[in-house]
């Protein structure tokens, strides 16, 4: 049995018959099986047999089982459907199997071809460069496994040839070879056959071994053999009743296999092949095997178990990860102890869900004096520190802690070193036509929480053209208007004067002054240029409603939204001159603590069907434009007596004095409320919408 390419001679089989007898083995039960399948060994393998029915026995001396099998079928993993061309099977996207050799060294009693193995002559070389041929038309295969039987039953000549043909293919990265010959015959690992492989690096040996037996002097000098000559080891072991389904063997093993510069790679769970039940463990034992490789020794040790059918290979893990909630993955060591881990994810509202806030942020726009060249009115919707503190306070009061953000340029970097959970903000904003929305922005960039409307709602309700548009959509009655983007346009013929002009973006009657209300066309053109040149926005352009003003504040969300007692802006007081509206000059110059006049009626007198009206006006509008939390909705009745939206803000001012005439902090004292209940309304409401649970 010393030559390889042939089949036993009968002396041989003699002599091997004498040594099994000598063993104790029953040669009339051999013999049965043998007619079914093939019997050979190598005389090497042979002599590493301590006694009857020991792992190297098992796996090389025919069993009675074999022929009482009557569960498994004999192509288990179907190979045959994804035999696109004979001797390949091509199953995985870009790797193939490329079968050269029908014959082994030895017959392997649990072999997955042992329908096969042994019984066809020798692979003609034609057929195996017809199958090559597919490979070189097919661009996807990245990879092949050389295999069989054993595809160093063939000569080195042909071997030479194989790699060869296949290196000279472009776009086959990897050659691997399968085999059993270093651990059933390492005689046949010579230096030349190394000196012959490694002309086609890169490749890739992954070879057979199933116990320690199998590892001897001789092995490990094959072995040395194909490392030495750059030949990546790896080796593939199945999973055998008797042989190796024991932890301790199993990992004795991997070391030696490492030991000798071979890499276990896969562990496989014995295939549903006709013949080889008797062989077949629980998945359970590879298993329990696995997890007394993990962390007991080295990674290097530590190869993938699977489970091969015909949907490929599948990896059988011991489980490692207990739990995976919200915001942590819950998983257990090599010996079982348990431990938490922080999940990556942890900013997502869901993540948030029950997460206590402590930690609070302000963000603020602090008012200034306006400088020389500056706008008098371009800080008028700033607050002032009085506000600022008044709302630190309450929520430190409330048992939160606070960090002051003021919502400048450097607020990004301010607010992600700030480390709070939930973010308060009354930020205005300092530039662009959608200041108000960049606070929001950047805190849902960062995933930080925050009270009041959200990016869009704050960046629309800042627009009033894009407001009104939106509410027309959805039929929220709203004043007839018209933008205009320059002073050449002609004004629309709809419109009836008298009309306001107003920027187009711009809070708080910001741009907003007695003479914007115009009742020709020529200062209709004054006053669009004012607005165009002096705010660098559109012009909004849009009919005079001459019936009562009501200004009505929201606080909540969803369910619990309420509308506060409503404001009547009373312009009777404003002085000769000065004309009935919300103007500059009446909110801010005639509204201020040192003049007793009160402009603002609270609750004013209104018949049950008008104040129904203005209420659900209101509330169509705040859900319409997606504002959350708080906002105040400036109403005017046309002549008829149907109320209009004039105006929508996202952001009311809040501050405390209540001579400052803040409407909708007005509503809330009206309301019996006390600055602390206001606040905390806003920001439990907030935190109510992110599941965030209060400190209260
Ligand atoms: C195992 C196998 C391969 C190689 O798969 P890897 O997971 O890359 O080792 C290729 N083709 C077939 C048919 C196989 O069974
Ligand atoms: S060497 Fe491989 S192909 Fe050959 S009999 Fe053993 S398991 Fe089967």
């Amino acid at each position: 049995m010393n030559d390889n390419e042939e089949e036993p001679s009968k002396d041989n089989a003699l002599a091997v018959n004498d040594i099994l007898k000598n063993m104790g083995a029953d040669l009339d039960h051999i013999e049965k099986v043998k007619r079914r399948y093939p019997m050979k060994t190598t005389r090497y393998y042979l002599s590493l047999i301590k006694e009857m029915g020991d792992p190297i026995w098992k796996q090389s001396i025919p069993d009675l089982d074999e022929i009482h099998d009557d569960f498994n079928v004999e192509d288990p993993l179907k190979e045959e459907e994804h035999t696109p061309v004979p001797y390949l099977v091509h199953k995985y996207p870009d790797r193939v199997l490329l079968l050269v050799s029908s014959k082994c060294a030895m017959y392997c009693r649990f072999c997955t071809r042992k329908r096969k193995v042994g019984r066809i002559q020798q692979i003609p070389m034609e057929d195996v460069f017809r199958a090559i041929g597919y490979i070189e038309e097919h661009p996807e295969v990245r990879d092949v496994v050389v295999s069989g039987g054993d595809p160093l039953m063939r000569t080195d000549q042909e071997i030479e040839e194989i790699l060869k043909r296949l290196r000279a293919i472009p776009h086959l990265e990897i050659i691997r070879i399968g085999t059993r010959m270093p651990c059933v015959q390492p005689q046949r690992i010579t230096v030349r056959l190394a000196n012959i492989i490694k002309k086609y690096h890169p490749i890739f040996m992954n070879l057979h071994f199933n116990h320690p037996d199998e590892i001897t002097p001789e092995s490990s000098a094959a072995l040395r053999i194909l490392a030495d000559a750059g030949i990546s080891l790896g080796s593939q072991t199945v999973l055998l009743k008797g042989v190796n389904d024991d932890p301790v063997v199993m990992v004795d093993l991997m070391k030696r296999l490492v030991r000798n510069r071979v890499r276990p790679y896969y562990i496989y769970q014995c295939d549903l092949v006709k013949g080889v039940e008797h062989f077949r463990t629980p998945v359970e034992t590879g298993i329990k095997i696995m997890k007394q490789i993990q962390g007991h020794t080295s990674g290097l040790c530590l190869p993938h178990f699977v489970i091969d059918g015909p949907g490929g290979k599948v990896p059988i893990s011991p489980q490692y990860v207990k739990d995976i909630t919200p915001d942590q993955i819950i998983v257990t060591n090599f010996l079982d102890n348990l431990y938490t881990y922080p999940g990556t994810d942890r900013s997502s509202k869901k993540q948030l869900y029950n997460k206590k806030v402590s930690r609070i942020g302000v963000a603020f726009n602090l008012k200034r004096e306006a400088e020389k060249g500056e706008r008098p009115d371009k800080y008028a919707e700033f607050d002032d520190l009085e506000t600022i503190n008044a709302i630190r306070i309450t929520i430190e009061n409330a048992g939160y802690e606070t960090v002051l953000l003021e919502a400048d340029q450097d607020f990004l970097v301010k607010v992600r070193d700030a480390n709070v959970d939930f973010v308060f903000n009354i930020a205005e904003g300092i530039h662009g036509e959608s200041r108000e929305s960049h606070v929001p922005a950047i805190l849902e960039m960062l995933n930080i929480p925050y009270s009041g409307s959200g990016v869009l709602t704050q960046a629309i309700t800042l627009n009033k053209s894009r407001k009104k548009e939106i509410l027309n959509y959805h039929g929220i009655p709203t004043p007839r208007f018209q933008l205009f983007r320059n002073n050449h346009q002609r004004l629309d013929p709809n419109l009836r004067f008298p009309l306001i002009v107003k920027p187009d973006a711009e809070g708080s009657s910001v741009g907003i002054f007695n003479d914007s209300l115009v009742e020709d066309l020529s200062s209709l053109k004054t006053q669009v240029n004012k607005v165009l040149r002096g705010y660098d926005q559109p012009a909004l352009v849009e009919e005079y409603l001459d019936g009562r003003e009501f200004t009505i504040s929201l606080l909540g969300n969803n369910g619990s939204l309420r509308v506060l007692p409503m404001i009547e802006v009373d312009f009777d007081h404003l002085p000769e001159g000065l004309r009935r509206f919300d103007s500059y000059e009446a909110k801010w110059i005639y509204d201020n603590p040192d003049n007793v006049v009160d402009p603002l009626i609270c609750p004013p007198d209104l018949k049950p069907k008008l104040k129904s009206a203005l209420e659900k006006t209101a509330k169509r509008t705040f859900y319409t434009l997606g504002c959350v939390d708080f906002a105040r909705i400036d109403i005017r009745l046309d002549s008829g007596g149907v109320p209009h939206v004039l105006d929508v803000n996202a952001l009311p001012g809040l501050m405390p004095n209540p001579m400052h005439n803040s409407r909708f902090i007005r509503s809330c004292y009206t309301l019996g409320m006390t600055y602390d209940d206001i606040i905390l309304s806003i920001l439990h409401a907030a935190l109510k919408r992110y599941n965030l649970s209060m400190n209260v």
